[in-house]
């Protein structure tokens, strides 16, 4: 970090958005590189690098979600098969 603002960042920071969804956006201070996250309620600030950490972390977390439930549907599908192979219980 070459340079530090040491005001409040709204009022030393440019915002420009360079992503939005429903949930928030995402904006950088063209001066020093900071990346605003801004959800509802909450704004965080972070460092280039501490923000790609955090996309990293994220998708991480999405991906292994994911998997789970690419998982338990593979489960339930087996399940399902197995069932349906060895036909009615018979109590
Ligand atoms: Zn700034």
């Amino acid at each position: 970090m070459s340079r530090k603002h040491t005001e409040p960042p709204e009022a030393s920071c440019q915002q420009l958005t360079i992503a939005d969804s429903n949930i928030g956006q995402v904006s950088i201070c063209p001066e020093c590189s900071v990346l605003h996250l801004a959800l509802s309620h909450v704004s965080l600030r972070f460092t280039p690098d501490a923000f790609r950490s955090l996309a990293d972390i994220v998708t991480a977390a999405q991906s292994r979600l994911d998997h789970v439930a690419q998982t338990s549907a593979a489960a339930a599908a087996a399940l399902a098969i197995d069932t349906a192979r060895q036909g009615p219980k018979l109590h």
